[in-house]
C-alpha cells in the first residue's frame, strides 16, 4: 500500500520553508499532495491560487511523486478521498505547536484512519513565514530569497 501524505495549508505563499518540508517528507512518503485550503464564498488570499498551483507544480516539476491540488472541504474529509492516511504539517516553534497539537487532535477524531507526522524546521528556514512575505511584496520588497521560485511585484490580487 502506497504512503500518500498530504500537506495542508493556505500557502499564500508556498515558501522555501514549505518546501524544505515537502522535500524531506519525500524520505517518509511514496507521494505528497499538496492541498491549497480556501474558501470559495470568502477569499482573502494576497496571492491568486492558481498562481500559486502553477508556482508549485513548477517548482516541483522534477519530483513526479510530488502534485498540487486545491480543496474547500474539510481536511480529513480531503484526505481520505485522495487515499491518503498522512498529515505532513512543519513545526517551527511553540506557537506552531500548541496550534498544531489542537488541529491533529480534531483531525483525528474526524477520521481515524489519519496520522499527523510533524517534522521540525530546519533552522534557515524557521524564521520565514508566509505573512511576512506577503508585507514585504506589499510594499515592493525583494521576496525572493525565501521562495523557491520567482514572482513579480505585480503577482498579487
Ligand atoms: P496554515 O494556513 O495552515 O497556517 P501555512 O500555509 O502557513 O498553513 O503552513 C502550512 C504548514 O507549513 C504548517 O504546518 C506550518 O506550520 C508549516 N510551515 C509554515 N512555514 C514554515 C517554515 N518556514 N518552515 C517549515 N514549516 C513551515
Amino acid at each position: 500500500m502506497k504512503r500518500v501524505a498530504l500537506f495542508p495549508g493556505s500557502f499564500d505563499p508556498f515558501t522555501k520553508g514549505h518546501e524544505d518540508i515537502v522535500l524531506r517528507g519525500l524520505n517518509l512518503f511514496d507521494e505528497i499532495i499538496i492541498a491549497i485550503g480556501y474558501n470559495s464564498t470568502k477569499s482573502n488570499r494576497y496571492f491568486k491560487i492558481e498562481l500559486m498551483v502553477e508556482k508549485i507544480n513548477d517548482a516541483f516539476k522534477a519530483y513526479p511523486s510530488i502534485t498540487v491540488q486545491t480543496y474547500a472541504e474539510l481536511t480529513a474529509e480531503f484526505a481520505k478521498k485522495n487515499g491518503a492516511r498522512f498529515l505532513l504539517r512543519g513545526l517551527r516553534n511553540t506557537t506552531d505547536f500548541e496550534y498544531e497539537n489542537s488541529i491533529s487532535q480534531i483531525n483525528k477524531h474526524l477520521n481515524a484512519d489519519l496520522e499527523s507526522v510533524f517534522l521540525i524546521t530546519s533552522p534557515q528556514f524557521a524564521s520565514i513565514s508566509s505573512s511576512i512575505i506577503r508585507e514585504v511584496h506589499k510594499y515592493e520588497g525583494q521576496v525572493s530569497d525565501f521562495l523557491p521560485y520567482s514572482l513579480t511585484s505585480a503577482s498579487s490580487v
